[in-house]
């Protein structure tokens, strides 16, 4: 037990505002520490309800008809919801589509539309590999030239990293808000400002931001960004991903996959496609409009919630974590790999050991959850609304228990 300086999990549960909230999401099983919402939030009960309410009703009862009741403006209402619950976004520049992959593809592309006469596009070597992956075909099918910040991977991109690589033939720069990895929480407001100086675009990847960490793309003049739905947006496995596109942009820029439903007037069946004004434009092909399901509920909640007392939570039990570790966890060897100070942090903790391999697959044994990233992270991911400060108790006492084990092993090996 800590001195009375350092409240233990129980105390910080008791005084915790949003601990309510945690009875909204589908429990059970063996899970007994979740750390992994940052992959795949835990689904809410309102959900595990609403989809067969929704297969008898508005799809087994109204059929076609849901079309044009809701379902064909449903990816501009929910943009826009989660807009204004999580991104500091105004309505008609938020869409519902596709998956991460895909817009990111479509807005890269976009934007390099917007700047024909640059060469260069600026990315760095730990950004998540999909976006990565993108970049590096775009920039062979079009000859340009890749700029990649190699950063430290406990930290991300600074801006002295990113002012030293800008020039006037950038024509686009993809970050990520948090570093996939490290956790490494970007100046968002610096970068862009930074970028917009040289005159290229910057299109942000929100995948572990969104629904944790506030965002004010407004007010911040950020140009486009991406983020996935089934991370703390909970939206569940392959939900569909979210885009931003500011409004001055929307009517200058195009995206590639041309497809009926971004079309000026979709049941026209035209000869030939003319891009629909503002973010319908976006859209490609039939919206998911099934995979959408989750992330209304979701959404409600996180505005419901507030935004800024779920990043309040998730400073609280990052730095729990911290602490924790460094009591229990660093006398066994173990490293934080993440940002210390929260104002840099997003809401995950990574932290390394050469045996965490094989520590995980022990722990995901007695339903404790972190994820492992190669070649020794283990990442504990802290969903705000969904897991409790005793959880994280356990899951890093499970930790301190596997290790031991793993090293008791390797002893019993060298004396037989
Ligand atoms: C999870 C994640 C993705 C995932 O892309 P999908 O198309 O949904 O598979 C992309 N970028 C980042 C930074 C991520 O964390």
């Amino acid at each position: 037990m800590g001195p009375a300086a350092d409240p233990d999990a129980a105390a910080l549960d008791a005084s915790d505002p949003l601990a309510p909230l945690r009875d909204r999401f589908v429990q059970g099983g063996d899970v007994v520490a979740y750390l992994d919402g940052n992959s795949l939030g835990r689904p809410l009960t309102r959900t595990a309800e609403r989809l067969p309410s929704f297969v008898r009703e508005q799809w087994g009862e109204g059929l076609i008809r849901s079309w044009d009741e809701e379902w064909m403006e449903l990816p501009f209402t929910l943009g826009d919801a989660l807009g204004a619950a999580a991104l500091g976004a105004a309505p008609g520049q938020t869409i519902v589509a596709d998956s991460t992959t895909v817009l990111l593809y479509k807005l890269m592309r976009a934007a390099l539309t917007a700047r024909p006469d640059r060469r260069r596009i600026v990315l760095d070597d730990d950004n998540f590999p999909t976006d990565r992956f993108l970049l590096e075909g775009i920039a062979r099918e079009d000859g340009l030239e890749l700029d990649v910040i190699t950063v430290d991977r406990t930290r991300g991109v600074s801006a002295e990293q990113l002012a030293a690589v800008l020039s006037d033939d950038t024509a686009l720069v993809v970050l990520s808000h948090v570093a996939y990895r490290s956790g490494h929480l970007a100046d968002m407001r610096e970068l862009t400002r930074l970028a917009q100086e040289s005159g290229a675009l910057v299109l942000w990847d929100l995948c572990h931001s969104a629904g944790v960490v506030p965002t004010e793309l407004d007010a911040w003049g950020v140009d486009l960004a991406v983020g996935c739905s089934y991370k703390y947006l909970n939206g569940g496995p392959g939900a569909p991903a979210f885009a931003y596109v500011r409004h001055e942009l929307q009517g200058t820029i195009e995206q590639p996959i041309q497809g009926w439903m971004g079309a000026a007037d979709v049941f026209a069946m035209a000869e030939t496609y003319r891009p629909a004004d503002g973010m319908r434009r976006f859209l490609s092909g039939t919206p998911p409009v099934l995979g959408m399901q989750p992330i209304v509920d979701m959404v409600e909640l996180v505005a419901e919630a507030g935004i800024d007392a779920i990043r309040a939570k998730s400073v609280a039990l990052t730095e729990y974590t911290i602490r924790l570790v460094d009591e229990v966890l660093a006398p066994l060897g173990v490293a934080v790999a993440s940002p210390r100070d929260s104002d840099e942090r997003g809401s995950h903790v990574t932290v390394t050991h050469p045996r965490f391999r094989e520590v995980t697959a022990a722990l995901w044994k007695r339903g404790v959850i972190p994820d492992f990233r190669s070649p020794d992270g283990l990442r504990i991911g802290l969903s705000p609304l969904s897991t409790s400060f005793a959880e994280v108790r356990l899951g890093i006492d499970a930790i301190r228990d596997e290790l031991d084990l793993a090293s008791r092993r390797d002893d019993a090996a060298t004396v037989g």
